[in-house]
C-alpha cells in the first residue's frame, strides 16, 4: 500500500562540497524568543544540487576551520523545509529552519556556542557557504502520497521537514486527512504558526495541534508534551490514526518516541510499533514505559528522524 520512491543521495558529497549562496535569512519563531531560530533560504544555482533537494531529505552544511583535534569540521545535516521542487516552486532555492546551538557547560560555567549551528544564523543576503547533499533516504512521503493519511510529531526544529511535506501535500491539491502535532518550550517558540493556523483554518482536512510545555501544567502536574496531544485530541486524531492507510512521522527530540508510542498503546493502536525481541514473551497490555523506550523500535508505518 505504501509505495516509496528511491531517492539519490549525496549527489554532492561531504568531502567535496558545493558553493551556494544564503539569499535570505529571517527569524521564524512566532515572537521575540530566547531561542534564535532562523527560516534560511539558500541559492543552489550553478550546482549539481539544482532540483535535488525533496521534502523530508537534508542539507549537508561544513563550517570553516577545524575541531578541537585539529581536523576539518564534521558535517552537520539541516533538514529541508521548502517543498520538492524549491521554494516558491523554484528548484534553485532550498530552505532550512536553524536553531543557534547556544550552552553553558555546567562544570567549567563556559559558554558554549555550537560550531555550524551558529556558522549558519550569522550568514546574511548575499554569503555564501559550503553544503552537501541530498542525505536521507527513509524519512520521505510516499509515492502515492495523496491516497495516505499521516499523523506528524515535532519538537522544536523538528518541524522542518512538516514544512516541507505539508507544501507538498496542499500545493497538489491533497484530499486526506493530515495531522500536525507541534511541540515548543512556550508559545513564542512556535514556528511557521501563523501560516499553519492559517493552512488550518483553509482546509478542514488539516488538523493544527500545539503543545506548550513550560507554561502551565497538567492536571498530575506534569509538563505538556506532543505525545500528550494524541490524548488531548483523541477525538480527532484516532480516527485517522485507525486508519489503515496512515502513515507517522516523529521529527525532533528522542525523548518523544517512547512517549508516543506509549499512548497510542493505550489505545489499541499497536500497528505504528514493532516490539524488540526483550517483551516478545509479554502481553503487549503489560508492557511498561521502560518496554517502549528499550525495546518498542518503529513499524513500516512509522517514519522517526530524532536525536
Ligand atoms: P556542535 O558544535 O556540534 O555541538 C553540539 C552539542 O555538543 C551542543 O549542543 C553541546 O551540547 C555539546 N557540546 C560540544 N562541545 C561542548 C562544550 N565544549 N561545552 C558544552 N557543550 C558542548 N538542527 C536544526 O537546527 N535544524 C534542522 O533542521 C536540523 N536538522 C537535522 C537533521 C538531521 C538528519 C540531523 C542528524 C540533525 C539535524 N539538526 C538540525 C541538528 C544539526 O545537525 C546540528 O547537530 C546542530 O545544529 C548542532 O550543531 P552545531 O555544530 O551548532 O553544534
Ligand atoms: P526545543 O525548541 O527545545 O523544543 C523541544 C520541545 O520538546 C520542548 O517543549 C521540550 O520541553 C520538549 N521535550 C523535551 N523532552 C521531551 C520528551 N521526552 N518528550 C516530548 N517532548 C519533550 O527543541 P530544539 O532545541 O529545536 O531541538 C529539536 C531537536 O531536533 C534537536 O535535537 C535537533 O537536532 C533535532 N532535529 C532533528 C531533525 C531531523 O532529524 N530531521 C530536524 C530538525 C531538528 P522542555 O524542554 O520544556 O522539557
Amino acid at each position: 500500500m505504501f509505495r516509496f520512491p528511491d531517492l539519490p543521495i549525496n549527489v554532492v558529497k561531504p568531502k567535496e562540497p558545493v558553493e551556494a549562496k544564503i539569499v535570505e535569512s529571517k527569524i521564524c519563531t512566532l515572537e521575540s524568543s530566547p531561542n534564535f531560530i532562523r527560516h534560511i533560504v539558500i541559492d543552489v544555482s550553478g550546482t549539481p544540487l539544482v532540483g535535488q533537494f525533496k521534502a523530508g531529505q537534508s542539507i549537508g552544511v561544513v563550517a570553516p576551520g577545524v575541531d578541537a583535534d585539529g581536523k576539518p569540521h564534521k558535517v552537520r545535516l539541516y533538514s529541508v523545509s521548502s517543498p520538492s521542487g524549491g521554494e516558491g516552486g523554484n528548484p534553485n532555492l532550498v530552505t532550512t529552519t536553524v536553531k543557534r546551538v547556544v550552552d553553558e557547560n555546567w562544570e567549567t560555567q563556559e559558554l558554549f556556542t555550537g560550531v555550524c549551528s551558529n556558522y549558519l544564523c550569522s550568514k546574511k543576503a548575499g554569503d555564501t557557504l559550503m553544503i552537501s547533499g541530498p542525505s536521507g533516504k527513509r524519512f520521505i512521503l510516499p509515492e502515492n502520497k495523496e491516497e495516505c493519511n499521516y499523523v506528524f510529531f515535532a519538537t522544536g526544529t523538528g518541524i522542518a521537514p512538516f514544512r516541507a511535506f505539508l507544501l507538498d501535500l496542499f500545493n497538489s491539491g491533497f484530499k486526506g486527512q493530515v495531522a500536525l502535532c507541534f511541540g515548543t518550550p512556550y508559545r513564542t517558540d512556535l514556528l511557521y504558526h501563523k501560516w499553519l493556523t492559517e493552512l488550518a483554518e483553509k482546509h478542514e482536512n488539516f488538523h493544527y495541534f500545539t503543545a506548550i510545555s513550560r507554561e502551565g501544567r497538567r492536571a498530575d502536574g506534569t509538563k505538556t508534551y506532543v505525545q500528550h496531544l494524541v490524548l488531548d485530541h483523541k477525538d480527532v486524531l484516532e480516527p485517522i490514526l485507525a486508519a489503515d492507510n496512515t502513515l507517522m512521522y516523529i521529527c525532533g527530540l528522542e525523548g518523544m518516541e517512547a512517549g508516543i508510542y506509549s499512548n497510542l498503546a493505550s489505545m489499541g493502536l499497536y500497528d505504528y510499533m514493532k516490539p524488540g525481541k526483550n517483551i516478545l514473551d509479554k502481553p503487549n497490555t503489560e508492557w511498561t514505559w521502560s518496554d517502549f523506550k528499550e525495546n518498542v523500535k518503529p513499524s513500516d508505518r512509522t517514519m522517526v528522524e530524532v536525536y
